[in-house]
Order: C-alpha cells, then sequence, then structure tokens
C-alpha cells in the first residue's frame, strides 16, 4: 500500500513537472531560418478559405503588381469551413437570427448589433456584384439565392418578443418589408414543413423577410481563386503548410513552409502576412510571437447537421427558419432548418448540433486545443470555462446526443420528419475566441470575429467565426484600414468606392441610399428587390420584386473543389 502511494505521489510530481514545462515552453523559435531569397515578396496568405481570397482579390485590384503568395495545405481551396457542406450557408443579415436582438430589462429590444451585421451584409453584396460585373464571379445562383430568412417561436413570452422586435426592426430602411403574422395558414404558407403535423392548438408566431439569401461561400472562393490566378503576381501553392513565423529586423517576415508532396521545407520573405488558417488561426498567431497574441485562447466547437436530399422533401422547403435556443444556450445553438443549394441541388439542413472535438480544423490534430494552452491564456481559460458552465453543460449534454434525441429535436420544427430521410453530416470546426482585455485585464469568451494586427502593421490574424463567411468583404475592408492606413490615404479609398459604392456610408440611415444600392446589387445579384420609403416604419410593406431574371453571361471555369466526404452523402 505504502509503495503504491509513493509511485501515486511520483505520478502526480511528474505530471506537475511536465505541465510547468509545457505551459512554460518558448511559444516560438528565437531565431527562424534564412529566406530562401533575400528579395521579399509582398504579402503572404496563409489559408485558402473565404476570408484569405477575399483579401487578395482587394489586393490585386488595388495593387496588381504586388507578389502575393497563398499557402494552404490542403489539396484544394474551401476544403474547411468555407466550403459549402462545412457551414449554414446563412446570407447573415440579421433577419431572422434571434440572438442579435436581445430583450433588456425594459422589455424593449436592442436591434444595434443586427443594424450593423444587415449593414455588413450591404457590403458584401456591393463586392460580389462588383465581382460578377468584373466576370471575377460567374452565373450569380451558382452561389447567391433568393431564399427568405424566418423567425419561429411558439409560447406567449416568444410570441410577444417577436413582435416587438418585428415593430423594433420593421423601421429601419435595411429591415422593411419583414412581415409578421401569428396565423398558423400564413405562416403554413411560407414554411409548410415546419406547420405540417402541428399541435392546431399551439400558439405561434412568425416573421418572414423575402430579401434573405442562401450562399455557397464555397463556390466564391473557389471562383475568386480561379480569377486571382489569371494575375502572375498571383502564387496559389497546395498541400503547403505554414510552420513557422519569424520576424526579421527590418519588420519582415520569415514564413517557413513545408511542401507536404515532397516534405521539403522552404522560407519566404514577406512584407505583409495574413493569417487566415481559419480555426487554426490562434496557433500561428502564437507562433508569430507578436506580444498581442498573449492575450487570446480558443475554443473548438464543431458542428453537425442533419441533411435531406430527397427531392420530394427539399423541393419543399425553401426558407431558412431560425428558432431561439434554450435559455442558457450559446449561440451558435440556435436552432434552424435550411432551404440549400448545394452541388446544384436543393437539400435541407437542420442544425446544428455541437460535436466537442479538440480539433482547431476538421482536418486538424486531437493535440490543437491542448498545444494552444500556455502560462500566459491559462487562468484566462480556466476563469471563462468556471464562468461559462452553461456552455460546458451544454456541449456535455450535446457529446451524450443519440440519433433519437436529435429526431426529438427536429421534430419541434419540422413535425412529420421521419427518421429514414435524414442523414447526419459534419460541417466545419468553430474556434470560439477567449480574449483577455489588456486595460481591464478581464477575460471573456467572445462570439464574434476578431482581427488581430501587431503595431507596426505587418502581420494580421482572423479569429472567431461569427458572422462569419457573410461578412468576410466587410471584415476584409476593416483589416485593410487597420493594416494598410498609409496606403488607404494614399488612393486606396478611391479605388474602394468603386469596388464598393457605399464605402464609407451607412444604409440604415436613408431609404434613398439604401434603395439605389439594394436596385443595383439586385440587378446583378438576380435576387428580390424592395422599394423602401422614406417613411419606412409607417407604411405596409408591399411584396418583393421577384429576382431579374439572369441574364446570358460567361461562366467563370473552376475545378470541382466540392468537399468528397460530404458528396459521399
Ligand atoms: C457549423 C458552421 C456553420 C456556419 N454557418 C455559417 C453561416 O451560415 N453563414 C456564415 O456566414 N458563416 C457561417 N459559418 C462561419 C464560416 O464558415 C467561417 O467564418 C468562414 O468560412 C471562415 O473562413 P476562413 O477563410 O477564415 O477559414 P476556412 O474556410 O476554415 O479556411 C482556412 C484555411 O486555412 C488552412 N490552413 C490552416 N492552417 C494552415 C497552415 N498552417 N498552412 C496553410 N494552410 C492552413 C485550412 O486548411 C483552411 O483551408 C459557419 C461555420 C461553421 C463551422
Amino acid at each position: 500500500m505504502k509503495k503504491f502511494l509513493k509511485f501515486l505521489l511520483g505520478a502526480v510530481l511528474l505530471l506537475l513537472v511536465v505541465g510547468v514545462v509545457f505551459l512554460f515552453w518558448p511559444i516560438k523559435n528565437a531565431a527562424g531560418p534564412k529566406p530562401d531569397s533575400d528579395q521579399s515578396v509582398d504579402v503572404v496568405l496563409v489559408g485558402g478559405g473565404i476570408m484569405s481570397v477575399t483579401l487578395a482579390t482587394y489586393l490585386q485590384e488595388l495593387e496588381p503588381d504586388w507578389n502575393v503568395q497563398l499557402f494552404e495545405r490542403l489539396d484544394g481551396v474551401a476544403l474547411e469551413s468555407s466550403n459549402g457542406w462545412n457551414n449554414a450557408g446563412t446570407g447573415h443579415s440579421a433577419f431572422a437570427e434571434l440572438n442579435y436582438t436581445p430583450e433588456l430589462p425594459d422589455g424593449s429590444i436592442e436591434t444595434k448589433r443586427a443594424v450593423g451585421i444587415a449593414e455588413q451584409f450591404e457590403v458584401s453584396r456591393e463586392f460580389w456584384s462588383h465581382q460578377v460585373r468584373e466576370g471575377r464571379l460567374g452565373t450569380p445562383s451558382d452561389f447567391i439565392n433568393p431564399t427568405p430568412h424566418m423567425s419561429f417561436v411558439w409560447g406567449d413570452d416568444r410570441i410577444e418578443y417577436l413582435r416587438k422586435r418585428h415593430d423594433a426592426l420593421v423601421k429601419n430602411p435595411l429591415f422593411y418589408g419583414m412581415q409578421y403574422s401569428t396565423d398558423p395558414a400564413q405562416i403554413k404558407a411560407w414554411a409548410p414543413l415546419v406547420m405540417e403535423g402541428r399541435d392546431p392548438a399551439q400558439k405561434v408566431a412568425a416573421t418572414y423577410m423575402p430579401l434573405g439569401t442562401d450562399v455557397n461561400f464555397g463556390v466564391i472562393t473557389n471562383q475568386l481563386t480561379a480569377a486571382l490566378q489569371k494575375n502572375p503576381h498571383f502564387h496559389l501553392n497546395l498541400q503547403n503548410e505554414v510552420q513557422g513565423l519569424h520576424q526579421n529586423q527590418d519588420k519582415t517576415w520569415n514564413v517557413t513552409v513545408r511542401d507536404l508532396k515532397s516534405d521539403q521545407l522552404r522560407t519566404v520573405r514577406s512584407r505583409f502576412v495574413f493569417i487566415g488558417a481559419g480555426g487554426a488561426a490562434l496557433k500561428l498567431l502564437q507562433m508569430s510571437g507578436i506580444p498581442e497574441a498573449k492575450n487570446y485562447a480558443g475554443f473548438p466547437v464543431g458542428g453537425q447537421f442533419l441533411a435531406f436530399q430527397a427531392p420530394a422533401i427539399a423541393g419543399r422547403h425553401d426558407v431558412k427558419v431560425y428558432g431561439m435556443a434554450d435559455t442558457g444556450s450559446p449561440p451558435m445553438s440556435v436552432p434552424h432548418i435550411d432551404a440549400r443549394k448545394l452541388d446544384g441541388k436543393p437539400v435541407v439542413l437542420f442544425g446544428p448540433f455541437a460535436l466537442y472535438s479538440t480539433k482547431f480544423l476538421k482536418a486538424g490534430s486531437q493535440w490543437d486545443l491542448y498545444s494552444s494552452v500556455n502560462q500566459h491564456n491559462v487562468g484566462g481559460m480556466l476563469k471563462v470555462g468556471e464562468e461559462n458552465l452553461d456552455l460546458v453543460k451544454y456541449l456535455l449534454q450535446q457529446a451524450e446526443l443519440t440519433d433519437a434525441d436529435r429526431q426529438a429535436e427536429l421534430v419541434k420544427y419540422y413535425p412529420n420528419a421521419k427518421r429514414e430521410d435524414w442523414k447526419l453530416v459534419t460541417a466545419g470546426q468553430r474556434v470560439q475566441v477567449i480574449k483577455r482585455d489588456p486595460a481591464t485585464g478581464k477575460t471573456s469568451l467572445q462570439f464574434g470575429t476578431e482581427i488581430v494586427t501587431d503595431q507596426d502593421d505587418t502581420i494580421a490574424a482572423l479569429l472567431g467565426a461569427s458572422p462569419g463567411a457573410s461578412t468576410s468583404p466587410p471584415i476584409m475592408l476593416k483589416l485593410m484600414a487597420q493594416a494598410f492606413p498609409k496606403q488607404m490615404e494614399a488612393g486606396w479609398k478611391q479605388k474602394l468606392e468603386q469596388i464598393v459604392p457605399s464605402y464609407g456610408q451607412e444604409l440604415n440611415k436613408s431609404a434613398a441610399l439604401t434603395n439605389r444600392i439594394r436596385r443595383m446589387t439586385s440587378e446583378t445579384l438576380h435576387l428580390p428587390y424592395i422599394e423602401v420609403p422614406d417613411n419606412a416604419g409607417l407604411q405596409p410593406a408591399p411584396a418583393a420584386e421577384p429576382a431579374v431574371q439572369p441574364q446570358p453571361e460567361v461562366p467563370v471555369k473552376t475545378e470541382d473543389k466540392t468537399n468528397k466526404a460530404m458528396q459521399a452523402l
């Protein structure tokens, strides 16, 4: 017995020593390898998702002669979160997502965040419209489709909340046209699958916004990449993993890359580095050793959906219906049943269900989470865990879910659903940002997107995943303003106004500006349009004009890089 206790004590001590060494192990090497060439490239982009490719597209328009190298560890772009099957494809405009409009203690509805997100999505429409006109994106229906956004609730309190939310938002030009109903027949006309088989005694309410969209971010990423490659100054390096970042005296970066085909290492010198590595961005930021990285930690949450592909079902659901998360549940748990167009076919997805994994990427390593913990962030992570027990409980519950549990959740939104009609599919990994505020020292869990730059504007990383891909064009505008202030003043701003005509203005303040911009983007992207009157809040909304019919266009040729695992459904 004594022997056993001695052994136990020894093991605990050893574990403690290993833990301390692990936490204090230097995050980066003191000296990086020398670059293969003394000549610097202008920009290195780490990761081939929608964020890097959007930034590269802006930069190529602004500075076509800049040498840009994109490194992607997988054998194609858009194979992680940006892939059509790996996210929900919602063009987040805050039309339906109830977590963007919390009810305040005085009973009023906070609309600030929702208006900000709606505003950002208009910028995305402008950016994508410009790319269609320039021939970098092809037929709009391949990547964006009119898909009305609905919110759907039951129970007196939630019905009253939805009514107040509608009243608060519909006055704003960006939300004009949103309808509200408690009439089961009307709601059934909007979303038959949601109402058929439902208890007629159940009180329900819904809002319906005809201007909602479904977006395939994977198609956008692939098409923009194909267009970027037409410029000889842009180089796409697939199966190339960035494994080292080291800053030189002159502030340039040595980026060490492993070619995964030949296992060869090489080092590229760059004036600017963008870390668009999705979930893995945190680890690369830590690898850079910039002091700003010490304020961050990350927590991975995977997603799963139930997928219906039978035309008899998918063909009867042409809306995205967002419900309300259970009290205490995190925003990523909001249930929604979505009409999608994937691989050219209609699909219905219901979810998300959380998937517990320690990986930061779908194709990542189980060690990702552990290797991101260090002496700077371990305390904050533990504190956030303690303060977010609801989230911890939710994730533990989700890990235990059976198919019967998933079916029980599904029938709340699709009462006639049959178990044999759906397949469980694994989507992408999100890494929620845990951030310490350098001013107050307080650490908190963030559900948004965070741009981190160094003080010399030589490196920037994008952390977090919400609202995510929908807002990649405005996020990259913000990043450029932060990282390239001199160039912005020296002429970029004027050029950006040609790409995003509303640049520097706010649509939500003006019906006239909303109409001008939306009419233009609706025409180019073949989306419905509603004219907003000056006194938007006082006028009943007319029906939306139907989507403008597609004009014959020259399609942009791209390789089929759809997620093979998902195609196997
Ligand atoms: C379940 C789920 C649902 C979502 N739903 C929506 C939605 O409805 N609407 C919406 O707008 N957004 C949604 N999102 C978020 C959206 O998918 C992401 O915000 C967006 O795709 C992130 O793009 P990215 O380019 O930053 O990352 P990614 O698309 O993940 O790309 C990062 C790339 O970097 C590569 N990489 C990583 N490390 C390295 C390295 N060391 N060297 C080289 N390459 C590297 C990866 O292989 C990957 O290809 C959802 C996300 C998830 C997970």
